[in-house]
C-alpha cells in the first residue's frame, strides 16, 4: 500500500461545534425554554460553554468511556451536553422520559450511568427510581440558581447546571480520539424483550452528518432557520444535532413545547424554513392551523418519519400551506437515517394521483445505506415494487452489535434485519408495507397494517387509527380497526369501511371497527400495538 500525502486528522464530534463557532459564530440557537420564553445564544458562545462545561465534567471525576446520561428535552443546554460529553470521550447517554420505570432502570443500570444530566421536569421521574440506579453518583439539574427546585430529597449530590460551569475557563484541549470510540448511546423502545442499546461512534455520527447534509437528503444551508422538533432523546436526533451546526444553520428548539400553538408561534417568530417531526406532531400543528386559519409561509419543506406518513398529511401541507412533505425513514440502529424520497426526473411525466402513490413511499437510501429485500429463505427479491419481503440494510452508520452484546447483530454476510417488511422498485424507492410483527396474515395472503392506517385517517371525522389482526376461525386472522374518533365528531363505522374499501380489495378490508378514548402510544410516539392485541385477540371469536 502507498500511503496518501493528506494530513492525520484525529476524529472528534466537537469538531463540529468549533467549526459552527469559528466559521457561523453569530447564527444562534434558539430555544423555548422549560420555565416559558425564549433563549438565544449564538455557536460562538455556545461553544464557550461546551469549553467550560467539558472542564466541570472532568472535575466531577467523570473519564473518557464514562456513560452519562441525560434525560432532557431539546435545549442549548442540552446541545452544550452531547458536544461537551462526547468531545471529552465519555459517552452520552440519551434517556426517553416517557419509559416506563422499569424500562428506565434497566436502562440506567445496563449503561451503568454515572451521572444524570436532568431538566427539572423530569427529577419527579428521577427521584421515582433513584434507589433502584446502583451505578448513579450524582445528578446535575440543567437550570440556573434561580430556578433550581428542592433536591433534599436526594441521598446523592444534586449540581446546579449554571453553578457548575460559571467559574470553568472556557478553553479546553480536547482529545484526539480513535474515530471508532463510542460518542453516543441510545436504547430501543423495546417493543419485544428488553430495551436494546445502540452506541454510536465519532466515526458513524460523522459520516452520518456528512451525508445528511446533501441536497438530496435534508437540503438544508447556512440560510437556514431549522426548526428541530424530533426529540434529542429519540434516535439520535435523527442526526440534526451534529447535522446542522455543520452546515451553519440556525437551530431552533421546542424545548417541551410541542403543542400545535406553540410550535406555530415558534416556527413564524423564528422564520423557520425547515423542520422535522413524526406525523403525530404534525397532527397537532395543522389542526390548529386549520382551526385558527392561520398560514406558515416561511416554511418550504419538513422530513416527516417514525411511522409512516398518511396521504391526507402531505397533501394539507401541500395544498393548505405550501409546504412540501419529504418522507424518510430509519431507526435507532441506523443512527437513524435509511432512506429519503426526494423527487426523481420521471416524477414530472406523472399524473398527480401516480405521483401522490410515490410520495407515499419512503424513498431511496441514503449515501451509505445499501438494502435489499428477502424471502423467508433469504433469496433477494426482484426490485420491481410488487415483490415484499425482509428489508436488510447495511452500511457504516448501522449497528453491528446491541451494547454489551456478545454476539453480532448481523447475519453471516453482513446484512442487519430492520424488521421492516418493504418492496423497492425499479428507481430503487423503497416502500414499507408494514413490520414484520404487525402484517395481518388472512387466508394465507398478507394485508399491510400501514395501507388501512392511512387511507383510514384520511376520513375527516378520525383523529388516529391503527389496524390489528386479531384471531379468526376460518381466515386464522382478519383485520380489525381500532380508531379514535377527532375531537366533537361522531362518525359511522361504515362511513370508514366504505373509505377503506375504495382503495382496497374487498379481503382487506377490516371485519369491523371499535372506537377507543385514547390510542396507546410508545416511549416513541407510535402507536403501540401491544396492548390492542392483547385486548381484542378474541373479538371475532
Ligand atoms: P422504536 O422502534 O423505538 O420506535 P425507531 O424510531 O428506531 O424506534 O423505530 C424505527 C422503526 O420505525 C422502523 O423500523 C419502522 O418500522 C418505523 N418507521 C420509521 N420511519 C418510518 C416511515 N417513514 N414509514 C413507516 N415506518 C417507519
Amino acid at each position: 500500500m502507498i500511503p496518501g500525502n493528506m494530513q492525520e486528522h484525529g476524529f472528534n464530534l466537537v469538531s463540529i461545534i468549533k467549526h459552527a463557532a469559528r466559521w457561523h459564530g453569530h447564527v444562534e440557537v434558539v430555544t423555548n425554554k422549560v420555565e416559558g420564553g425564549i433563549h438565544r445564544i449564538n455557536y460562538a458562545d455556545l461553544y464557550d460553554r461546551v469549553k467550560k462545561l467539558a472542564n466541570a465534567l472532568d472535575k466531577l471525576g467523570l473519564k473518557s468511556g464514562d456513560r452519562i446520561g441525560t434525560m432532557a428535552w431539546n435545549s442549548w443546554r442540552h446541545l452544550e451536553c452531547w458536544y461537551a460529553i462526547a468531545g471529552k470521550g465519555s459517552i452520552c447517554h440519551t434517556l426517553n422520559p416517557r419509559l416506563f420505570p422499569d424500562q428506565l432502570d434497566y436502562i440506567v443500570n445496563h449503561a451503568e450511568n454515572r451521572f444524570l444530566v436532568v431538566d427539572t421536569t423530569f427529577l419527579p421521574v428521577i427521584a421515582n427510581v433513584i434507589d433502584r440506579l446502583k451505578t448513579v453518583e450524582g445528578i446535575i439539574v440543567l437550570t440556573s440558581k434561580d430556578n433550581m427546585p428542592d433536591t433534599s430529597g436526594f441521598k446523592i449530590p444534586v449540581h446546579c447546571y449554571e453553578e457548575m460551569i460559571k467559574d470553568e475557563p472556557s478553553t479546553y484541549d480536547w482529545p484526539t480520539l480513535d474515530e471508532n470510540a463510542a460518542s453516543s448511546l441510545c436504547y430501543t423502545s423495546g417493543t419485544t424483550g428488553n430495551p436494546k442499546g445502540v452506541l454510536y461512534s465519532h466515526r458513524s455520527n460523522m459520516i452520518h452528518a456528512m451525508v445528511s447534509g446533501g441536497a438530496d437528503i435534508f437540503n438544508m444551508t447556512a440560510c437556514d432557520s431549522f426548526l428541530m422538533i424530533v426529540p434529542m432523546f429519540h434516535a439520535n436526533s435523527w442526526g440534526l444535532s451534529f447535522g446542522v451546526p455543520m452546515i451553519g444553520g440556525k437551530l431552533v428548539m421546542t424545548g417541551p413545547h410541542m403543542d400545535g400553538a406553540s410550535v406555530y408561534k415558534l416556527m413564524t417568530e423564528e422564520k423557520c424554513t425547515v423542520s422535522g417531526a413524526v406525523p403525530t406532531v404534525w397532527t397537532g400543528l395543522l389542526d390548529y392551523l386549520d382551526a385558527n386559519d392561520l398560514k406558515i409561509p416561511h416554511l418550504r419543506e419538513t422530513f416527516i418519519g417514525g411511522s409512516a406518513v398518511p396521504r391526507s398529511m402531505i397533501e394539507r401541507f401541500d395544498k393548505d400551506y405550501g409546504v412540501q412533505v419529504i418522507q424518510a425513514w430509519g431507526m435507532t440502529e441506523m443512527s437513524p437515517l435509511g432512506t429519503i424520497n426526494r423527487p426523481l426526473p420521471f416524477w414530472d411525466e406523472l399524473s398527480y394521483e401516480e405521483r401522490m402513490a410515490v410520495r407515499c413511499k419512503q424513498g431511496r437510501p441514503a449515501f451509505y445505506v445499501d438494502m435489499k429485500i428477502v424471502d423467508d429463505d433469504g433469496n433477494e427479491l426482484p426490485r420491481d415494487g410488487v415483490a415484499f419481503g425482509r428489508l436488510l440494510v447495511k452500511g457504516p452508520f448501522i449497528v453491528e452489535r446491541y451494547y454489551k452484546m456478545e454476539e453480532s447483530a448481523l447475519d453471516d454476510d453482513g446484512w442487519f434485519d430492520t424488521g421492516d417488511v418493504a418492496n423497492i422498485d425499479q428507481y430503487g424507492i423503497m416502500q414499507i408495507t408494514d413490520r414484520a410483527k404487525d402484517v395481518i396474515k388472512s387466508g394465507g395472503e398478507w394485508i399491510s397494517s400501514v395501507d388501512i392506517e392511512n387511507t383510514a385517517v384520511g376520513h375527516p371525522e378520525l383523529n388516529i387509527a391503527a389496524c390489528i389482526g386479531v384471531k379468526h376461525e376460518k381466515w386464522e386472522e382478519r383485520p380489525l380497526l381500532v380508531a379514535v374518533k377527532q375531537e366533537g365528531c361522531d362518525p359511522s363505522k361504515q362511513s370508514i369501511l366504505d373509505l377503506v374499501a375504495s382503495e382496497h380489495a374487498k379481503w382487506q378490508v377490516p371485519d369491523d371497527v371499535i372506537f377507543i378514548e385514547e390510542m396507546p402510544l410508545t416511549a416513541t410516539g407510535k402507536i403501540d400495538k401491544k396492548p390492542l392485541r392483547a385486548k381484542y385477540e378474541n373479538f371475532y371469536s
